[in-house]
């Protein structure tokens, strides 16, 4: 795995913990030698995750909307900066520059992001890992109307499985460095109404 995407808030959350994970995390990638690839922010949980991959010596690609750019300048450091002219086209190149991609905790930005990218890996768009680092349990409500829907037969057991979730960084990696993407069949196994 030779980069990963990590969506995170672009604030810092209410405790000192997240800012802590996000550090370690980009510690940890610098010294796996993977890629940071971001929005590009110097703000919140982005900022401080950049930040540690760059002290590390590692190397941090931002994609920015140039919207984005006219309101605050991006982290200085980068090794690339790709500008492109909208949301949509960021996340589209977030995807093809990636091995893999992470949430860390963050808001609704963070949410939207990374589960449209699971929605990709469900219709076999792309066969690449999703995880969750779900520090001091800030994703567990979530998780839970995760497996709540696929009782409830909304979500495939399969695809739920789309959706790697650990507690430690470290862990998690390792998970995606040896992931196997399952066999999708989104679009071939509808029921017929
Ligand atoms: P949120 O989780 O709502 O804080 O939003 C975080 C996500 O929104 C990030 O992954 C970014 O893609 C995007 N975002 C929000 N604020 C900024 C910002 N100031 N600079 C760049 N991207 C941002």
């Amino acid at each position: 795995m030779k980069s990963v995407c990590v969506f995170c808030g672009s604030n810092s959350g209410a405790i000192a913990d997240f800012a802590g994970a996000a550090r370690l995390l980009g510690k940890l990638l610098a010294g796996r030698q993977i890629t940071l690839v971001y929005g590009g922010s110097s703000f919140g949980l982005m900022g401080e995750l950049a930040r540690a991959v760059i002290e590390e010596g590692g190397e941090v690609i931002g994609v920015t909307p140039s919207f984005l750019l006219e309101k605050e300048k991006p982290l200085g450091g980068l090794v690339d900066l790709r500008v492109v002219s909208s949301m949509h086209e960021r996340k589209a190149l977030m995807e093809s520059l990636s091995d893999g991609f992470l949430a860390l905790p963050g808001g609704l930005g963070t949410l939207e992001e990374f589960f449209e990218i699971v929605t990709w890996a469900q219709l076999g768009m792309h066969r690449k890992p999703c995880g969750i680092l779900n520090v001091c349990n800030y994703y567990g409500k979530l998780i839970e109307f995760l497996d709540a829907a696929v009782e409830k037969q909304f979500i495939k057991p399969q695809y739920r499985k789309l959706i790697i979730v650990e507690k430690e960084p470290d862990t998690l990696l390792n998970h995606l460095e040896k992931y196997q993407p399952p066999k999708v069949d989104k679009l071939l196994n509808q029921k017929k109404t």
